[in-house]
């Protein structure tokens, strides 16, 4: 028997037959978050994400203690060593290894956590690599290495949402 259409209780103008698969509490497709055990209403999905989405304090500080530290030696890898990868399309290869970098650093430092503010670690440490390899060569030239900066924070973010 298929369940009975009711208005959701967070948008009343809609009526939907679907339940969270935890609560049973009908939501509608607005509100019904997708996880790996089916759709849930928004209390219940938290509930499913908070193992590797829940960051404390310990973790966050490691996360950008890690960052700045990753940033920092990237940076003089990317002005010493990899200089020349920099430019044309060379640059995806830094932004690939820019990001890989910076997704398992912060894997290492928080253990493997998800999330807005692992996001925000790897990018940051990405940016001040920039920042770094900016120390050291013409800013005019350091320009193209946003591409690769653009192609690590995506790869970052891809990874780590
Ligand atoms: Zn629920
Ligand atoms: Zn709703």
């Amino acid at each position: 028997m298929p369940p009975t259409e009711v208005p959701c209780p967070r948008h009343p103008e809609t009526v939907t037959a679907l339940r969270c698969s935890r609560c049973e509490a009908p939501i509608c497709p607005r509100c019904s978050i997708q996880t790996p055990v089916g759709a849930r209403c928004r209390e219940c999905a938290r509930v499913v994400r908070s193992p590797v989405y829940t960051l404390g304090a310990s973790h966050i500080a490691r996360a950008f203690g890690a960052a700045i530290v990753g940033g920092a030696v990237m940076g003089l890898v990317w002005a010493f060593v990899l200089l020349p990868f920099t430019f044309g399309f060379l640059a995806i290869f830094i932004g690939a290894g820019l990001g890989w970098a910076f997704t398992r650093l912060v894997d290492l430092a928080t253990g493997r956590k998800r999330g807005p503010i692992t996001i925000a670690a790897a990018s940051l440490g990405i940016v001040l690599a920039w920042g770094v390899l900016l120390l050291f060569i013409e800013p005019r030239v350091a320009l193209y290495g946003l591409v690769a900066v653009g192609i690590g924070i995506y790869l970052a973010y891809a990874n780590l949402r």
